[in-house]
């Protein structure tokens, strides 16, 4: 045959090459140009055995073994480099004639399918599936190499059917002979799943799908997958005990539990849904809040449910529930979005509490609080009323008894109008403080706001303290700085108040000593007047003086019996400080007298 002339070069739509024994080609058509870039000439220049991938040389060498004369070599597969750098794979079939030293080659590009036989590996391997057929008219059977690799055995140990079946457990076994008997005469077709074992005795459990392959009615093959399916079991698994746990906790949750789809149907509900409904979860789910619910509370409920999926944030609310039998329940709800992995809302979910008992409990309280509270402003109304009228023919005592000691009286007379007149003083001292307190209490006591001589009401209200220290040989001492204005605006009765209750403890609970007064002006953001009112009496223990501003409070029940008074003083001289803007404070040790300071704002 005459190469040159061949018509094959021409039509051919493989690459087609005459080769030396020295692997440099005598003659190759254009294909070879389109498939690898190099025009005819390179490549003879070049050679083949420069253009094979490098790792691929040996393996070409083994496949090609030793040449014999019109020896027939089929299927030689290796790379071969492109004109811009890339590899092809390429399959050879060709014939040696040693005479002429000449190969006659046709080669196909296999790259595509390559590719193609390589994605289908790594998906079986993925997804741990193989394949088998059997050629019905011998009997044969093939398995895939992936199928081998799932059985942990070689492919040459299957051939015939029995060997297959012979892999299989007895259970397996019987099942798949049955099926795959049905698939053979009757060309039934199945998908099973069922428990396998690999060689070493490995079980896991396996999905087996057969199928027939027909030619012209006639089943030839039978062929179908195996997939090893321990995955998706596992997921399966997990996923049902997920669900088990969640059912559990749902259903043991005294709260309310559901979930209801976009459409606002009920797709979840726990147990005690059901009890609240009187209903089963059959009656419940792909129901709507119209279905189960008062109209006024399912409008209320749909409301709700809208703005939490428009704004993807969960929303706590409390409301009364009408139920079927009439009667109401107060329940608070925890309701939220669920999303998808984009942050789409997917469906609506709730947790709803019982509060009934709480709320009752809770409304009872703040009612019998109210009552408590309206309860002790009348108490202190009526105190601040009765101590206002008592004051009233008090002073006339007073009044006469100032008039009867201005006449002419024997001595004994005088002594008793004396103690008459010192005994209605002290009395109506107690009750000028019984007044002040509930006027206090009933929210009744208010403060004037007007300019007065500070200097001289101090002065004034010492005055009325003088015999009283000048009786106990005490030093009674007053120390005004001298940035102290004089004219500062306030309640001048009420700061005299204050001071004659403090200077006046201060008297009665020292035997010796002195009683200091002194006024400072502190310069801060808001200037204040600091009153510090200091004695050297019996002082305050540590755990009294927590207690010390609050009312009908007295020190010491022994200390009490001996100075007498009422335990009113410091809590009200604390109010009308307070209610002055200031703050009252104190600091004592039993023993080493004590310290009574108080501010007062200079601009209240
Ligand atoms: P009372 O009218 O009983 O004096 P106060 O409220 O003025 O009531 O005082 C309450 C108690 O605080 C007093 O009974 C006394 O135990 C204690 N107390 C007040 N001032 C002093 C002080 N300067 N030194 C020691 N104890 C004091």
């Amino acid at each position: 045959m005459d190469f040159e002339d061949s018509v094959f070069f021409e039509i051919s739509n493989d690459m087609v090459a005459v080769v030396g024994m020295d692997w440099v080609p005598v003659k190759l058509n254009s294909v070879w140009t389109k498939e690898l870039g190099w025009n005819s000439d390179e490549i003879i220049q070049l050679s083949f055995k420069n253009l094979i991938h490098p790792d691929d040389y040996i393996s070409t060498l083994e496949q090609i073994g030793v040449p014999h004369d019109g020896q027939v070599v089929r299927d030689v597969r290796n790379r071969y480099r492109c004109k811009n750098g890339s590899y092809k794979y390429l399959c050879w079939n060709y014939k040696i004639d040693l005479k002429n030293r000449l190969i006659y080659a046709v080669v196909k590009d296999i790259t595509q399918q390559k590719i193609y036989d390589e994605i289908y590996k790594r998906a079986n391997k993925v997804a741990k599936l193989g394949s088998w057929s059997v050629d019905l008219a011998e009997e044969k059977v093939h398995f895939s190499q992936e199928l081998c690799d799932l059985f942990e055995i070689d492919p040459k140990d299957v051939s015939e059917v029995e060997d297959a079946m012979s892999i299989l457990p007895p259970d397996a076994r019987a099942l798949i002979e049955e099926k795959y008997k049905n698939l053979k005469e009757r060309g039934e077709e199945y998908d099973i799943e069922t428990v396998l074992a690999t060689s070493k005795g490995r079980l896991f459990p396996a999905r087996i799908m057969g199928a027939a392959l027909k030619e012209n009615d006639i089943i030839i093959t039978a062929f179908g997958i195996v997939q090893d399916i321990s995955k998706v079991k596992e997921t399966e698994n997990i996923l049902r005990y997920q669900q088990e746990l969640l059912n559990g906790l749902f259903d043991s949750s005294p709260s309310i539990i559901y979930v209801k789809d976009l459409e606002g149907r009920y797709i979840l509900a726990s147990r005690q849904f059901e009890i609240l409904m009187g209903k089963s979860k059959d009656e419940i789910l792909g129901k709507t809040d119209f279905d189960l619910f008062a109209e006024r509370d399912a409008l209320r409920h749909v409301r709700n449910d809208h703005q939490i999926i428009r704004t993807k944030k969960a929303e706590k609310t409390e409301d009364a529930i009408l139920l079927p039998d009439g009667s109401e329940k107060q329940y608070i709800s925890e309701k939220f979005p669920l999303l998808d992995a984009q942050g789409n809302v997917i469906a609506m979910a709730g947790v709803s509490t019982d509060i009934t008992e709480l709320h009752r409990y809770q409304t009872e309280l703040l009612k019998a609080k109210e009552e408590a509270e309206l309860g002790t402003k009348a108490k202190s109304e009526f105190l601040a009323n009765m101590s206002h009228e008592i004051r009233t023919p008090m002073n006339s005592i007073m009044g006469m008894a100032e008039v009867l000691l201005e006449s002419p009286l024997d001595e004994d007379q005088r002594s008793y109008v004396t103690i008459l007149s010192r005994a209605s003083e002290s009395l109506l001292g107690i009750i000028n403080d019984i007044l002040d307190f509930s006027k206090i209490e009933s929210g009744q006591m208010v403060l004037e706001k007007v300019p007065f001589p500070l200097r001289e009401t101090v002065r004034k209200s010492i005055e009325l303290l003088l015999i009283k220290a000048q009786e106990k040989k005490l030093e009674l001492r007053v120390d005004i700085d001298h940035d102290v204005p004089d004219t500062v605006t306030g309640d001048a009765k009420r700061l005299q108040q204050v001071l004659i209750n403090l200077v006046g403890n201060g008297l009665k609970f020292t035997d010796s000593g002195s009683v200091l007064l002194n006024i400072s002006l502190r310069r801060q953001a808001q200037p204040v007047l600091e009153f510090t009112v200091q004695d050297t009496g019996i002082g305050i223990s540590e755990d009294k003086l927590a207690t010390l501003f609050t009312r009908f409070y007295q020190g010491d029940s022994s200390i009490t019996r001996r100075f007498g008074g009422t335990g009113l003083g410091l809590s009200i001289s604390k109010e009308l400080v307070e209610k002055m803007g200031g703050q009252i404070t104190v600091e004592s040790r039993p023993g080493q007298g004590s310290r009574f300071i108080f501010t007062i704002p200079l601009n209240p």
